[in-house]
């Protein structure tokens, strides 16, 4: 996830699919070579890395052991969609110190 940093505020404009090297529902890698392309065209684009989304496909939208275990990035936000339920829920997470807080979450057209 890319965009802007205004004030303390994310403001999310590009999201960049990535596919998962582990092919697992459990256990996430992405694939550095689509990770670089990600950052040439952040780059390229002016905008910079605001944080990462992976889904829970059985398991709520909370950061699981490992998820805080492998955050080694403070200034991102972890985004987890969880599909365990009958409607897909998205939280925010900022992780740091094997600690994580909810971070609040806006969705607007513009
Ligand atoms: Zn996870």
């Amino acid at each position: 996830m890319s965009g802007n940093l205004e004030k303390g505020v994310k403001k999310i404009s590009r999201v960049y699919r990535m596919t998962n090297a582990d092919a697992s529902g459990s256990h996430f890698t992405i694939e550095p070579k689509e990770q670089l392309a990600a950052i040439k065209d952040m780059r390229a684009s002016g905008i910079v890395p605001l944080g990462n989304f992976h889904s829970h496909p059985e398991t709520p939208a909370r950061p699981s052991a490992e998820d805080i275990r492998l955050a080694r990035d403070p200034a991102a936000s972890y985004v987890i969609i969880s599909l365990a339920g009958e409607n897909p829920v998205m939280r925010a997470f900022h992780i740091e110190n094997g600690a994580a807080s909810e971070e609040e979450i806006e969705i607007s057209d513009g």
